[in-house]
Parts: C-alpha cells; structure tokens; sequence
C-alpha cells in the first residue's frame, strides 16, 4: 500500500487506498468557536478557584454532513483548529480518523501536544466520528458497537467555596431529584491548609446524602500521601469508597501508596494525554480517568480502556458526561462517568439531544445518527467569545 507523505503531517493513506476510495467524502469545512459561560456562584477546590467556564465547540463538514466535537479550556484552543490543525483535517477522509488522528499528532510535535494543542486534537477527533457516524447513518455508539444500553453516573462539584445551602442543595438535586446513588465533593481546601474543615464537610456530606449513596472524595493533588492516609483514617465512618487524586497525579508513588493503604479506590488520570502516562498509571490506581475531550477524542478513549483492561482495572470518565456516555456504553470495563455540575449545565442548555440521567444513568441516543447532540446557536451565541 502507498502512502503520500508530507513531512510536516507525517504519513497520510493515498485516496486510492482510504475506504471509498477517490470517491470518498472529503472534509470540505473546519471551524471552531469558543464560549465563556459564568457559573451561578464562585467555585473553587483543593488547588484551583474559577469564575466561569470556556468550552470550545468544533465542527467538520463532508458530504454535506456535520459533525460536532468539545473540549473545556482555553480559547486559544481555537486558534489551533483554525490556524494549525484545519490544513491537516481539510481535504481528509472522515471515515479514516485513524490516519487523520495520527496526521494531526504528527503536526503538533513541536508545540507540544500536551494542553491546547491536546484539547483541539480531541474535540477535532470526537466530530470526525460524529460525522463518520452521520455519513452511515448511524449512531457513534453502534460504530464502535453497545456493550450495555446505559452508563451509570455519579453527581459531582460540592465545591470547596459552596457554603452548606449550597452544598446541601446540590446533594439533594443529585441524590433526592435525579436519584442518582453517588456523590463526589472537593477537598484538600487551600492546599490542604483548612484539613478540620475538609473532615466536617466529609461528614456532613454523609449525613446530608444518608447511608443508601456512595460518597467521593477528590482532593485535585492536594494533600501529600500521608495527609491523605490521616484524613481517610479520621473519617472511616463515612464510608469513603473513592479517592481521586489524594496526591499529585504526577506523584506515582505518592498514588500507590495512599492506593494500598486505604480502603477507598484510588483514582487518577484526568490530564493525562498520552497512552505510555497511563501504561504508567495502571501500576498506581484502582480506577484509570479518561477525559476524551484532553486525551485525543475518542480514538484515545478506547485504546486507553483497553490498556486499562490489560491491567484488570476499570475506567471512569472524566466531565463531559453527555460526550463520554457514547463511548462509555461501549466499553465493557467502564465503570461510571463523572456528571460534573458546570458541564453538565452547559451541554444541557448548549446541545438538542443532551438529556439530563435517570435513575442515575445516562443513555445516549440511539435513535439519531451519530451522538446525536446539535449545537443550538440561539442558546449558545450570547456566550460567545471567540
Ligand atoms: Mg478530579
């Protein structure tokens, strides 16, 4: 088989030998917009505040179809889209993503492909298999095909600046209005530095949510490994089964050592970008995290959950609850996926065909081709910024 190769790119299948041949779709559009939505109340964690939220929503057009892709960061993810990656995606074959993936891999070497360069490589990659999935006419689920019709989910934010109301009121949306059984809150406040207050929330949370709902913990790198063995040992009456970042996710031992001494899972993974950092994280964790919308899109996605599997561990997804339903549902070592409260309100107010979960799952749609979500521009173009 003969490949074309422009040293800027890296290899490219020769049209002749893509799937459709010379008669193939090409993508004939690329564009990305971005939009800053502030959140209701200041948010903030164990080693972060903010004030809003940026999503950067891409498209691809062939064969008169559209496909959609996200990600959440920064705007100058656009910018990479539309400057750097458009020439590469332009002009491809939207049913050969994995010699598109590797094309625009190939054409970030030397702006590194870690953060932005990351995010615009990923929600480029989830709307190439949106659009694949609506040129065949079917949903990107049954591409990849369904181990289970629905991914269970759990209520995350209970953020480190929420006063009690407020916390309380996201509890009682999550576990009483959506009836979704698991909870995740922040902690490791200040750096760690507000420990008496992280132990009092732990506790309220589990008094506020009752014994029937599983509490979460995530600490975002806070703590060092044995502050965070100290604190899980004090409240071994909440009945904690999920630590996320305890210590640095850079900290691999720092992991594997919270990991084997406490009972909770250990979980880790959400900036990881590449699959040789997750090989590496397998040995450290309980649960592997997967943002597809940071990792590489979807093509990530799977590959990581099979190197996860490799390992006999679980993976969870990280935000973007409505994007990672679809790959969730087909990846049978999936365990849940994390519906994180500013995403969550964003892609049910920004996309038609973004449901909110019932009884604690989300299904996605199976009736509409591809994800089957549509940006819609009357509630989204008052956000935009870029
Ligand atoms: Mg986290």
């Amino acid at each position: 088989m003969t490949t074309t190769f422009d040293p800027s790119v890296g290899p490219l299948l020769a049209p002749e030998h893509l799937p459709g041949g010379n008669d193939a779709p090409r993508v004939d559009d690329v564009r990305a917009a971005a939009y800053t939505v502030p959140t209701d109340h200041p948010e903030g964690d164990g080693t972060f505040a903010w004030g809003s939220t940026t999503i950067v929503v891409v498209h691809v057009r062939a064969g008169g179809m559209e496909g959609t892709g996200w990600t959440y960061g920064s705007t100058a993810t656009v910018d990479v889209v539309n400057t750097d990656l458009r020439g590469v995606v332009l002009g491809a074959d939207p049913t050969a993503i994995p010699a598109v993936w590797e094309a625009m891999v190939a054409s970030v070497r030397n702006n590194m492909r870690a953060g932005v360069c990351g995010y615009a490589i990923s929600a480029l990659d989830i709307a190439l298999w949106d659009l694949k999935a609506r040129l065949l006419q079917c949903p990107v689920s049954q591409l990849w095909g369904q181990a289970r019709r629905e991914v269970p989910v759990y209520g995350s934010g209970g953020f480190t600046t929420f006063d009690t109301a407020l916390l309380d009121q996201q509890l009682e949306l999550w576990v009483e209005q959506l009836a979704i059984p698991r909870v995740k809150i922040k902690i490791g406040e200040s750096w760690a530095g507000r420990t008496d207050r992280d132990i009092a929330r732990i506790h309220h949370a589990r008094q506020r949510i009752g014994p029937g709902a599983e509490l979460f913990l995530d600490a975002n790198g806070a703590y060092t490994a044995k502050e965070a063995i100290r604190i899980l040992a004090e409240v071994a009456d909440a009945g904690v089964t999920w630590i996320e970042e305890p210590v640095s996710s850079e900290d691999l031992a720092g992991l594997r050592r919270v990991r084997d001494c406490v009972s909770a899972d250990v979980a880790a993974g959400e900036y990881g970008y590449d699959a040789s950092y997750f090989a590496r994280l397998c040995s450290a964790v309980d649960c592997i995290q997967i943002d597809a919308t940071r990792a590489g899109g979807y093509t990530a996605w799977h590959r990581i959950a099979a190197l996860a599997a490799g390992h006999h561990l679980q993976v969870s997804a990280h935000c973007a609850p409505h994007l990672h339903a679809q790959c969730a549902v087909s990846t049978p070592n999936a365990r849940h996926l994390e519906y994180f409260s500013d995403h969550a309100r964003i892609e049910e107010v920004f996309f038609d065909g973004a449901a909110a979960p019932v009884r604690g799952e989300l299904r996605p749609r199976t009736e509409a081709p591809g994800h089957g979500m549509q940006l819609r521009s009357s509630a989204s173009e008052p956000y935009r910024v870029r």
